[in-house]
């Protein structure tokens, strides 16, 4: 049994009736638990927190937290939200946090300065990529620093369009993931463990297996994500996933519940 921790309905509505489709979803799946986790975007206080309009072809549905909180709760689903972390604007967004009810929240970085990376392969154009991915880690190494989050989302989604460093650059990664790990069991950060890459052009789970097994050296936890965009989505590629979470040295997963973490096998 898995729980799948990362669920959006920007493509629904805002309707208990909506979220009841991923929760029915979650049920055929047997999971042992779900959560929603909104995109912070999507709430209305939403650009302000990030400090900066979402990009063009990026909708925004401008909902009221307090209405966002109590249709997902009514649904039967934990309530998150997955934040963008820009590091700018991190003492607004602790604030944001901890006034609100969320069970946990996913944080997580699509955002390099003015760049969003996983927008479009158009962005990458002469982008130097090995610069693109340290930058990245060093930013998802502060994030995760920060305590701020229950979950740190899609780990490695700077892969997402397949673009990779060389060789080279592998000795420095590695010490990149070994220090994402270490600040991940030193905040008890969960590092997730998502099958949303498979459906991306990289067709890789998030994280790399080493990334994970650094995780799992450290004494890091992890937690389970399907980045479902639709009801069909919900706890997508899970055998895979959990699998490649064992072979790593897993055989625990986190849950949520009022910010609380409890473990429990899989
Ligand atoms: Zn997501």
């Amino acid at each position: 049994m898995l729980a799948d921790y990362h669920m959006h309905i920007e493509n629904g509505e805002l309707a208990t009736e909506y979220v009841l489709l991923y929760k029915e979803a979650a049920r055929r799946a047997g999971l042992y638990d779900f959560g929603v986790s909104e995109h912070l975007h999507n709430l209305s206080e939403g650009p302000r927190l990030l400090g900066r309009e979402t990009p063009a072809g990026v909708k925004t549905r401008g909902w009221d937290t307090d209405s966002y909180i109590s249709v997902i709760r009514s649904a039967g689903a934990k309530v998150a939200i997955e934040a963008d972390y820009i590091p700018e604007c991190e003492n607004e967004l602790r604030s944001f946090i901890v006034a609100h009810d969320f069970d946990y929240v996913i944080g997580s970085v699509h955002w390099l300065g003015p760049w969003v990376f996983d927008m479009s392969t158009d962005l990458w154009e002469g982008v130097d990529v090995t610069d693109a991915w340290r930058t990245y880690f060093r930013t998802a190494i502060r994030a995760v620093s920060t305590g701020m989050f229950e979950i740190f989302g899609h780990p490695d989604v700077i892969k997402v369009f397949g673009m990779k460093p060389p060789a080279g650059f592998y000795g420095e990664l590695l010490g990149l993931y070994e220090d994402l790990a270490k600040a991940a069991a030193l905040t008890g950060t969960c590092l997730e463990v998502s099958s949303a890459g498979l459906r991306k052009p990289c067709k890789e789970i998030y994280p790399d297996i080493e990334l994970l097994r650094a995780a799992n050296r450290a004494g890091a936890d992890i937690s389970f994500g399907s980045d479902a965009h639709y009801p069909e989505h919900v706890a997508f590629a899970f055998d895979t996933i959990s699998e490649f979470a064992r072979s790593a040295g897993f055989s625990r997963a986190a849950a949520f519940s009022e910010r609380k973490k409890t473990l429990f096998r899989f």
